[in-house]
């Protein structure tokens, strides 16, 4: 990833890929307090556009903002550098990284006084969980690690050192033979994938944990509100694992996962064990959402 050709955006200039280090001894590194953002951006027939910028950028902030950490550039700022670096690196589609963190000033449990750096990098990226995952849905398998407690994870902010947990997770999934993990709260009840928010349909109606223990994803927001407007009913409730197993279908959302049908939970299958009609449906008007086809979702677009 390191030695490539491209710009990267670091503390308010665009710089050459390879030069865009840090100091070992940042705080971040060593103890995990960053925050970060995930963004795509997509082809449309107006050219290139990023989905959901403002909420992403707004997200990222309110991260900072959990965590105290003062970032030294306003919204705006940072929604443009992330147009530039798309546009500097000229993809027709991509995926963003904005990343907040630490500096080096100081080491030791407390940040007090250390600089706060912000970096936006851009790069191609495909379908996460693999295009014949994308048609045909994948394996899951319920983890033995459990999601974060809520207080002792402040989960409303993406921070860096939440996910030693998803890769513990993601680790022992894929180790196993599974695409993807499933994670369960501190009570035992359905909380999210390793990267992805996650959806069941039983008897035409939308199911999706509350969001007490799991990151409020952009892409379940927009998948929230793609289905109230095709009429479907919408309920965000605990979920148990078995009830997930009795599903009609099952599905994760992400802006890396995009829109990902689940056929199989713990060596269950989940309905017919392919992508279901009402997961097709959504996963069809996202994408055309995301690609500029779909007027009513214009304003999730920003062109670059
Ligand atoms: N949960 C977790 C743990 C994630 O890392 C992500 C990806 N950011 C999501 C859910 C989905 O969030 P979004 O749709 O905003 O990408």
């Amino acid at each position: 990833m390191s030695d490539r050709d491209g710009k990267i955006w670091k503390d308010g200039q665009l710089i050459d890929w390879r030069d865009a280090t840090i100091h070992v001894l940042t705080h971040s590194l060593h103890y995990g307090m960053g925050v970060f953002e995930g963004v795509r951006a997509y082809k449309t027939d107006k050219g290139t556009a990023i989905f959901r910028l403002k909420e992403h950028t707004q997200r990222l902030f309110n991260s900072a903002k959990i965590f105290q950490l003062n970032i030294p550039f306003d919204q705006q700022t940072i929604m443009q550098a992330q147009i530039d670096v798309i546009r500097e690196n000229k993809l027709e589609s991509g995926y963003l990284r904005p990343l907040v963190w630490i500096g080096s000033e100081k080491l030791g449990i407390s940040a007090k006084g250390n600089t706060i750096h912000v970096a936006v990098a851009a790069w191609p990226w495909g379908a996460y969980l693999g295009e014949d995952g994308m048609n045909k849905g994948i394996r899951v398998k319920t983890s033995s690690y459990t999601r974060h407690h809520v207080n002792v994870s402040l989960v409303r902010a993406k921070a860096s050192g939440y996910y030693i947990n998803s890769i513990l997770a993601n680790q022992e999934a894929l180790a196993d033979g599974y695409d993807e993990a499933l994670l369960l709260d501190t009570d035992g009840y359905v909380s999210e994938g390793s990267g992805e928010n996650v959806f069941i349909v039983k008897n035409g109606k939308i199911y999706t944990p509350d969001l007490a223990s799991c990151l409020d994803g952009i892409t379940r927001d927009a998948v929230l509100t793609m289905a109230r407007d095709l009429g479907i009913a919408v309920i965000e409730k605990r979920i148990t694992r078995d009830e997930m197993y009795c599903a009609d279908e099952a599905f994760f959302t992400g802006t890396a996962a995009e829109v990902t049908p689940i056929r199989e939970l713990d060596n269950r299958q989940i309905g017919d064990g392919t992508r279901g009609p009402v997961t097709t449906r959504l996963q069809a008007l996202f994408f055309d959402a995301v690609a500029g086809r779909a007027p009513q979702y214009s304003h999730w677009l920003t062109l670059v």
